[in-house]
């Protein structure tokens, strides 16, 4: 079934074409700076290895849309001959709040309960509506479906969920623990299941999804214990601009000392924290990687180092913690960006693991540098299985489409 798959940002739209019988990505791209000046496509038509990048004005995510099919049914750069090919369209949807457990096919009463998800991730949600939008208004009568990041993480259990605030404030704004990232969890522990060779409900499994943006979970029998990120998505371990977990303290004391609004502190936080604002130069972990392979001679050694060991350290506690709630550990899985193209952080992380039962295989994460296929880098020895798995949030959204668009 081909599925065209949607990530809808404010001023943006990225989507990929996916033949979910075949796992076929025909053609993917981005529309940028929409509604802005300058707007462009870039579209890679990928069987064919054909690429294109043009300027052309879009006013709107409908204007995007149209652009989109113009690109995948062009008899040159396209790879379908007409509209009626794309059979549903999945939509990545960045916060489902508690009112979405599972990828869902949308109606009126979905978008009615999407509106009220706005409450915990305003831009992200405008942008799904205009984006979703966008497909009605140019493939009208086409099946839509809603696939939420916080989805996989409804599994957790209130013990996990329910941070000891005052009760009322759960009940009264819905504060709690939600998580992001579920798709490529899902899919990276799904993976990681079949590499382990035996049933999904006997396995316990860390999930660490680094990138710009980081969260690592515990995942048990194939459901979600636990989950770094919170209410928000600032919560957890070290990110590129974000401060992961810090006292909660510290907010009220930087308000009063720094005189910040509340929305100049979550600016802090959430732009200038990381590994951009401990190293005092980037928040990419290629940069903090030549840095530090510079030598003491790099002005920026000193305090790459400590923003790339500061991550460690978060992530080792992360592991072990959730090792001792899941009462035991089968695997450990690397994604995204930096857990995929970072052997320097994958090693740091996993050597002096041993009393967890993790034996390192340096020779095999030396060797893959930037990982495009499962790869294990522990030994064969190893208590626990260290994998790098390439995440594919898309090809799981492809999936939930179809097999809902299918009734099954
Ligand atoms: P996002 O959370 O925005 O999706 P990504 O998963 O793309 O972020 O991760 C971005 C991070 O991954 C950056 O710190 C970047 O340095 C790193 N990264 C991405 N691709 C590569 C690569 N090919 N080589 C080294 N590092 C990479």
């Amino acid at each position: 079934m081909n599925i065209l798959v949607v990530n809808a940002g404010s001023s943006s739209l990225k989507y990929q074409l996916i033949d979910t019988d075949t796992d076929t990505l025909y053609a993917k791209g981005i529309c940028e700076r929409i509604g802005g000046d300058g707007s462009l496509i870039e579209h890679k038509q990928t069987v064919k290895g054909l690429k294109v990048k043009k300027e052309h004005p879009m006013q709107n995510h409908a204007d995007a849309m149209k652009l989109v099919v113009e690109h995948l049914t062009d008899p040159e750069v396209g790879c379908i001959s007409g509209m009626d090919e794309i059979e549903a369209i999945g939509h990545r949807v960045v916060h489902g709040g508690s009112y979405f457990s599972e990828s869902i096919l949308l109606s009126d009463d979905v978008l009615e309960k999407l509106k009220l998800c706005r409450d915990f991730a305003p831009l992200h949600t405008d942008a799904h509506l205009m984006g979703i939008k966008g497909c009605l208004d140019t493939m009208p009568g086409k099946p839509q479906v809603l696939v939420f990041d916080t989805a996989f993480h409804q599994t957790m259990a209130p013990e996990a969920y329910i941070y000891a605030l005052p009760y009322e404030y759960y009940e009264k704004y819905g504060i709690r623990r939600y998580g992001m990232h579920g798709t490529s969890h899902r899919y990276v522990s799904a993976e990681m299941a079949k590499l382990l060779g035996k049933p999904v409900e006997e396995t316990k499994i860390v999930t660490c999804h680094i990138g710009n943006g980081s969260s690592i979970s515990a995942v048990k029998g194939g459901k979600v214990m636990d989950t770094s990120m919170g209410f928000t998505p600032l919560a957890g371990v070290e990110m590129g601009t974000r401060c992961g977990d810090i006292d909660p303290a510290i907010v009220p004391y930087l308000m009063e000392a720094e005189n910040l609004s509340p929305a100049e502190i979550n600016t802090v936080m959430n732009k200038k924290s990381g590994f951009l604002g401990v190293s005092g130069f980037s928040s990419d972990s290629r940069d903090l990687e030549n840095a530090i392979a510079n030598g003491p001679s790099d002005p920026n050694y000193e305090r790459a180092k400590l923003a790339v060991d500061i991550l460690k350290h978060n992530l080792k506690k992360y592991i072990g913690s959730y090792a001792a709630i899941m009462n035991g550990l089968d695997a450990v899985v690397f994604t995204a960006g930096i857990g995929e193209n970072n052997p320097n952080l994958r090693e740091l992380v996993c050597e002096d693991m041993e009393f967890f039962g993790i034996e390192f295989d340096k020779a095999a994460n030396d060797a893959a540098p930037h990982v495009s296929e499962n790869t294990r880098i522990s030994k064969a020895s190893s208590k626990v299985a260290v994998w790098v798995v390439p995440t594919n949030e898309e090809l799981v959204i492809a999936k939930d489409t179809a097999a809902l668009v299918a009734g099954k």
